[in-house]
């Protein structure tokens, strides 16, 4: 049986202090990487992909992307990683691949109508097709970063338009309900999104109410 695996190196080049978005609170973190690896019978036998570097709170253990860094992190060391990750540009597809995949993965199991929703979200929302194995790989890839969708939502918060962040609440109400059933774990996550992006209650609430759009 062959399915994707992942080596983890601690990285201990870099240690600071930064705000986490989930403690609000100054607390150290540590830059960590892990690469993604086939595994055959749990034995890596073959790189698959870059070294992905994450930041992990000492205190929450949650893991966020590198870009949290840019203007949370105090006071800033010198770091290649850490300076290029507030200016890459990120696409719009990106995050929305990424929303979609950590809500559909949030549960800890998938579905044939979660894929078949997804599918149709992304490929209305961007114009453009998004195949099983594309999906699949998104899936894989956010677990192997261990993001969860609210850290996510806090970095996608600073570098995302006030359309865009509705747009990605719009994505994760319809995967959510996907199974014509909102799990409590999901509906937690749905409900502090409003609060994670900085949205207001109404606007909030009728962009949730206008996700069938996207399901035709
Ligand atoms: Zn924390």
């Amino acid at each position: 049986m062959i399915f994707i695996g992942t080596m983890e190196w601690a990285s201990t080049r870099m240690r600071g202090t930064f705000i986490c978005p989930n403690c609000d609170h100054s607390e150290n973190f540590r830059l960590r990487a892990s690469r993604p690896f086939l595994t055959l019978y749990f034995i890596p036998v073959l790189p698959i992909g870059a070294l992905q570097e994450y930041v992990q709170c000492s205190r929450c253990k949650n893991a966020f992307e590198t870009a949290v860094l840019s203007n949370r992190m105090m006071p800033s060391p010198s770091s290649s990683a850490v300076e290029n990750a507030g200016q890459k540009e990120v696409p719009l597809e990106e995050d929305l691949l990424k929303t979609i995949a950590l809500m559909m993965v949030e549960d800890g199991h998938v579905t044939e109508d979660e894929i078949r929703v997804a599918r149709r979200l992304y490929e209305n929302m961007v114009e453009s097709s998004l195949s099983r194995e594309q999906l699949g790989i998104a899936c894989s890839q956010v677990r192997l970063h261990r993001l969860n969708t609210l850290s996510f939502l806090a970095t996608v918060a600073e570098r995302r338009t006030h359309e865009e962040k509705l747009l990605l609440v719009q994505a994760m109400f319809g995967v959510a309900g996907a199974d014509g059933e909102i799990t409590p774990g999901r509906l937690q996550s749905l409900v502090k999104a409003q609060n994670v992006l900085q949205l207001d209650e109404s606007e909030f609430q009728m962009a949730v109410g206008a996700t069938s759009q996207w399901l035709a």
